[in-house]
């Protein structure tokens, strides 16, 4: 009976509890703290911190099954997926982990015994790799091909060796690395798909589908200082990585991971649509592979809470489900469909995960809310590029620019990989940097805000003619709303537009996403690097409310509030009130004006190279980027938080005025690089005498600087080359710091039994004392020791009349072992002795004889060296002194029953 998919992965999670591993569940596909990785791409990533050194957890064995998404970033496989039978842009990536604890013989036994004995796979046709530097760098991983070759029943030539490329794993340019095994599967001749290409070969790590890779285990072993430079790390770990979806191919026997029972039931959905038979989906087999695996993918992003967007994660979730939502027209269907399929994967995948029973209804309104919106413009779309198309064929270009697939997307919503897909069906590439780029440009230029930066063409029209309609109306001038952001008042008003979904509507219901427009506002709209406002618009009668959640600019003289509403039916007309959310303002008004602050400290100094070159205005933090080529020292940055401070305590009056940008410029103001401004500007003076500051902002400020209240550095570290940054906090969030450390202090305090001042001279007291103690301890276990040798001393046996003594002797480390063996010599004038031990888990020897039997035949050396392996170890010395070490404590006691056999053998 074959194994289903939800067995096979808890197998694997059951096999390795059995080995004393601890579950932990799959951390989401959003990686937690880490702005440098777009998805959870590998099992790794939660662990990351335990690796680095910088987060314990309470076990040292782990194992989990990890969703990862491989569609962005470094690890890409998007152009494989639909192509091929074994790469996913989602899938699941089983792991067991050692923390310092086990290493290579347990990972490289465990994976066999689980791939051969629990799971019954042919002996014949696994392989394993095991690293060797090309370069003739690092060292060969012999110890993983020993072991390797020590499996039952393993062909020893199949263990074999790569370099760097595919066995040697780095996280990143520096830190945790090491060399790494895989195992792969020979699926057999008739899985070669590269029969026709004149002198292809097949085998491990070839290019045809015969061999498979199925599990990665990496041991990390160093730590990278340098391009050149590795040292051993204190302590080793395992991580390895098995691709769930193609075990599961190779247990259930099926030749794809679409023909699993993870994914054949998806494709059995999109065939009921299509009513394909299976030969004919066979033909047809790209389209029902991309919509299968970009459904699954979809699913568990808006399970994560990534749902379909213009930007970062979101725009991937967009770009997904528009790239099935084309697949699917090349199957015929037409209307959305996605969500049916959803439905199968929810059903499959919530037992082992249950935020997708708990997120059903989401997942399934987002998809098909997609799959409209995509469906309004994908025709249009799709018509522009065979037009670009037709009209390039007559020319040497064959390539689609960058421009033409932005402008695609920002007018009629085509994703660029929609457009690289098209192009290349037609024998076209496309600009994949070249979109990239004009993307960030428009971001940049439209001010758009992260989460509800919808590009302008996508819905521009419609916002157009409402403005269209509200100027002839009069409920605004050709201005368009005012905006006034600078007062913290509510402001009266009334519902001019609301629009949903790109849609004007005339009322809207509870819980809807809406956008709202009234004739002026002071929300905020994110710029220069200010979040937005959040708050409440509320009938001013009291029957409705919309929480404020983002704003936004869709068009000249148009701007929305974007929110939720929370209760009651808002209507066009509808008299309201909008108030700011005044606590959040605050917080943001003191972190802007410590920015300035900030800024205008770093150039006093560090120098006036030191410019702003990106930030963060937000409630709980300030970010600051800056041009500068160095660390900043503690001290330097100790001074810098100083000068901010005093500056606050100062409390210099803040002036906000308007003037035209010559005569701003001309005072000295500084102004950002790459920032636009207009003929009028707005400048911001801090101290006005002394001009501590001098800048142009449009961002909202404290009137006085001691509103801030105090500013505390939380980090400083590189941004990019060239490029600092600081992170801080202010007012209520720096109290919350402090309160928080002085909590700490208070704890360390009771427990050591001292007042907070006194707190590091007693733990440098305690600390002190340890090291006295553990000295002592020393000196206890050696006394210990000998107490316990003497017994032995009493009654040694002789061979040939020699007494020869072999025993062990628990917790004694060399030094005390080799003082015994003087014991031994001093009570013997003739004799041989050989005391093991074990320590830290680790076993020692040490063997000694007195002088007048080396003539007979005896040599210390030679005698370890020949019982050293039955302790997994080696070991050797002087004919009179030696001593071995290993890492079998097991075998200690078959080691020193061998040692009569020695002397047996050797006396003369
Ligand atoms: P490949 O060379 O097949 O792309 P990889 O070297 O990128 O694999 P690792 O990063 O070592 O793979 O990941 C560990 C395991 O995860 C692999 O051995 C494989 O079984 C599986 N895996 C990797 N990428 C994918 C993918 N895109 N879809 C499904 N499984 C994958
Ligand atoms: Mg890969």
């Amino acid at each position: 009976m074959t194994r289903s998919g939800t067995q096979i992965r808890q197998d694997f999670i059951d096999f390795f509890i059995s080995k004393g591993h601890t579950y932990v569940p799959s951390a989401s596909l959003v990686p937690g703290g880490d702005q440098t990785l777009l998805f959870t791409n590998a099992g790794m990533v939660q662990f990351k911190d335990v690796f680095l050194g910088t987060d314990h957890r309470p076990y040292t064995r782990a194992v989990n099954s990890q969703k990862c998404m491989r569609v962005a970033g470094k690890h890409n496989d998007l152009d494989d997926v639909g192509r091929d039978d074994t790469h996913h842009t989602f899938f699941e990536m089983l792991g067991n982990w050692s923390f310092g604890d086990y290493y290579k013989r347990e990972a490289i036994s465990w994976a066999w015994e689980l791939l051969t004995k629990k799971w019954g796979l042919d002996k014949n046709q696994l392989w394993t790799t095991c690293f060797k530097d090309e370069q003739g760098e690092i060292a060969a991983d012999e110890e993983a091909a020993d072991f390797w070759r020590e499996q039952p029943g393993i062909e020893p030539s199949h263990v074999l060796y790569f370099g760097r490329k595919d066995n040697f794993w780095e996280m990143a340019e520096t830190g945790p690395c090491g060399p790494c095994s895989e195992i792969h599967l020979d699926r057999g001749d008739e899985f070669c798909n590269k029969k026709d290409t004149p002198g292809h070969k097949c085998g491990v790590n070839g290019d045809c589908a015969r061999f498979l890779e199925l599990w990665n285990l990496v041991f990390i072993q160093y730590n990278r200082l340098s391009p050149t430079k590795l040292e051993p790390l204190p302590a080793c770990h395992v991580d390895t990585g098995m691709g769930f979806e193609r075990i599961v191919s190779v247990l259930q026997n099926v030749p794809s991971n679409y023909k699993t029972d993870l994914l054949l039931p998806l494709m059995k959905v999109i065939q009921a649509l299509t009513g394909d038979s299976d030969e004919e989906r066979d033909i047809r087999l790209t389209p029902y592979r991309v919509i299968a695996d970009h459904t699954r993918s979809a699913s568990f992003l808006i399970a994560d809470g990534v749902v379909p967007g213009n930007t970062g994660r979101n725009y991937v979730c967009r770009m997904i489900i528009r790239r099935a939502a084309r697949f699917g027209l090349k199957l015929g269907l037409n209307e959305p469909f996605l969500a049916k399929a959803a439905e199968k994967v929810i059903d499959i995948y919530s037992q082992a995960y249950p935020e997708m029973a708990k997120n059903k209804k989401t997942i399934l309104e987002n998809l098909t809310r997609e799959e409209k919106r995509f469906a309004k413009t994908i025709y249009a779309g799709i018509n522009e590029l065979q037009s670009i198309i037709e009209n390039k064929k007559d020319t040497e270009l064959k390539q689609i620019t960058g421009k033409e697939s932005f402008d695609l997307y920002a007018t009629h919503g085509l994703p660029f990989e929609i457009t690289k897909d098209i192009a290349s069906e037609n024998g076209y590439s496309s600009d994949g940097d070249g979109f990239r780029y004009e993307f960030e440009q428009h971001r940049v230029d439209s001010g758009a805000g992260k989460i509800f930066g919808r590009m302008g063409g996508e819905d521009a029209e419609i916002f157009r003619s409402i403005f269209e309609t509200l100027v002839d109306g009069k409920k605004i001038d050709k201005q368009g709303v005012t905006y006034d952001p600078y007062g913290l008042k509510p402001v009266e008003g009334e519902v001019l537009a609301i629009v949903s979904e790109g849609e004007q509507l005339d009322s809207a219901g509870e819980g809807e996403e809406v956008e709202l427009i009234l004739p002026k506002t002071n929300f905020y709209i994110e710029s220069g690097g200010q979040v937005a406002d959040w708050g409440t618009i509320e009938a001013v009668d009291g029957t409705w409310q919309v929480n404020i959640i983002g704003m936004r600019k869709p068009s000249a003289g148009m701007i929305t509030h974007v929110g939720i509403v929370t209760r009651g039916n808002p209507k066009v007309g509808d008299s309201t009130v909008a108030k700011v959310d005044r606590e959040r303002r605050q917080d943001i008004m003191r972190n802007h004006t410590a920015t300035h602050l900030l800024h205008a400290v770093l150039h006093k100094t560090l120098g006036e190279h030191a410019r702003q070159s990106g930030s963060l205005v937000a409630p709980e933090k300030l970010r600051f980027d800056f041009t500068h080529p160095d660390p900043i020292l503690q001290d330097q940055l100790e001074t810098i938080e100083a000068l901010v401070n005093e500056a606050i305590f100062s409390d210099y009056p803040l002036v906000k005025v308007e003037k035209p940008l010559d005569q701003a410029m001309s005072e000295g103001a500084m102004a950002l690089f790459g920032e636009k401004y207009g003929e009028t500007v707005r400048t911001i003076t801090i101290g006005e005498e002394t001009h501590f500051s001098y800048e142009l902002c449009g961002g909202t400020h404290v009137d006085e600087t001691g509103d801030i209240g105090v500013f505390i550095i939380l980090s400083e570290g590189s941004a990019a080359a060239g490029i600092r940054r600081i992170e801080a906090v202010t007012g209520r969030e720096a109290y919350k710091l402090i309160q928080k450390r002085f909590k700490i202090l208070k704890h360390i305090g009771k427990l050591t039994g001292s007042s907070m001042e006194g707190v590091a001279e007693k733990v440098t007291g305690i600390s002190d004392e340890l090291d006295e103690v553990s000295k002592e301890n020393h000196e206890i276990k050696q006394q210990l020791a000998t107490v316990e040798f003497s017994s032995s001393l009493n009654n040694v046996p002789l061979i040939d009349d020699i007494p020869v003594l072999s025993s062990i002797i628990s917790n004694a480390d060399s030094d005390t072992l080799r003082i015994l063996t003087d014991r031994f010599r001093d009570r013997y004038p003739s004799g041989i002795v050989v005391i093991g031990s074990v320590v830290e888990g680790k076993p020692v020897i040490i063997a000694a004889c007195t002088e007048d039997l080396v003539s007979r035949g005896i040599h210390t050396g030679n005698l370890v060296k020949e019982i050293a392996p039955l302790i997994g170890g080696s070991g050797g010395g002087r004919p009179t002194l030696a001593q071995a070490g290993g890492k079998d404590p097991e075998g200690l006691i078959s080691a020193l029953n061998k040692v009569t056999d020695y002397v047996r053998k050797n006396l003369k």
